[in-house]
């Protein structure tokens, strides 16, 4: 039996527009919502009232905080009003120049996100939060960061200073930094409430050297307090890799690595009504690998769809058959 859950961004204006007793009736049972920070500023009400909807109908929320200094970065064109407003205090890269992310070992930045996230906590009804994709700024050729207070961190740990280039020690810097990012996250919502799980996606794209927590740091992940289950996301479409084998075999490694540290974990995919996504096949396939938790990534590819009309009706088949 397999839970399936659907991811919904395109912001307030989206989920104004969706009535969650219509996710109940396709058979979905929980809602991954992006809660943008430009947005949280000024309309976080109107997202208040979709997960309170959602919960009164029985659906599981999960808040996905995106922009808020850009630590958690899965879609570079996402606005952040705080990297706007706070040159100071981001990354800096290994030639120097300034990153469009904010730097999670600075003490101001740490200071704003805790109190952010907390008030999100406060606001919305939700069972978790999911950290989307932390990473340090990577291009080829250089990375980040070197602002003072990573010098400073990296020369304590070390007793030398930070290299220039970036060898095994400063990659392993840039994953316990991250990891110390996650616990003051998940520290900052359980404050609010001890019960809100806390999940992670590593950063599936580019490999974990480059991220600083990638998909081979999920042992990493999971060793850490601040990280109550894995989320992985399964981009078989774009690898060009065949669906269910991928599935099957990324599904066998995140539940083994989960397991092993008494933690569950859940798979995200692609989905839209169009054939080449084999949505119907997914949902079969994760229920027979015995995947706990698949969320359809998203909303708008799904129902923002014109062939959605046409697709509904098995869409809910399926997922009564195998949830
Ligand atoms: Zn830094």
């Amino acid at each position: 039996m397999v839970k399936v859950g659907l991811s919904i961004g395109g912001g307030v204006g989206v989920l104004d527009s969706i009535d969650p007793r219509e996710l109940v009736d396709i058979g979905f049972r929980s809602v991954f919502v992006a809660c943008s920070e430009d947005e949280m500023r000024w309309h976080a009400e109107r997202a208040t009232a979709f997960t309170r909807t959602c919960k009164s109908v029985g659906l599981e929320v999960y808040a996905v905080p995106l922009g808020y200094g850009k630590v958690m970065d899965p879609d570079p064109s996402m606005e952040s009003l705080y990297v706007r407003e706070h040159p100071q205090n981001l990354q800096i890269d290994s030639r120097g120049r300034r990153c469009g992310k904010a730097c999670p070992n600075n003490p101001a930045f740490l200071e704003w996100f805790s109190s952010n996230v907390r008030t999100l906590a406060w606001l919305l009804e939700s069972d978790g939060f999911l950290w989307d994709e932390p990473s340090f700024y990577y291009s080829r050729g250089s990375w980040a960061c070197r602002c003072q207070y990573c010098q400073r961190m990296f020369f304590a740990e070390h007793q030398r200073e930070l290299p220039v280039d970036l060898d095994e020690d400063v990659t392993r810097f840039r994953r316990t930094s991250l990891i110390m990012f996650i616990l003051a996250a998940a520290a900052a919502i359980q404050a609010v409430d001890r019960g809100l799980l806390s999940l992670v996606m590593p950063s599936s794209a580019v490999s974990s050297r480059e991220a600083g927590l990638g998909t081979d740091a999920w042992n990493a992940l999971l060793e850490s307090s601040a990280v109550d289950r894995l989320s992985v996301y399964v981009p078989w479409q774009i690898q060009g890799r065949e669906m269910a084998a991928t599935i099957r075999s990324t599904h066998q490694a995140v539940s083994a690595a989960a397991r092993a540290h008494q933690k569950s974990s859940l798979l995200w995919v692609g989905g839209s009504p169009h054939p080449r996504d084999k949505l119907l096949e997914v949902l079969q396939v994760a229920e027979l690998a015995g995947v706990e938790h698949l969320v359809i990534a998203g909303h708008q590819t799904l129902m923002g769809s014109d062939a959605f009309s046409n697709f509904r009706k098995s869409l809910r088949r399926v997922i009564a058959q195998v949830s």
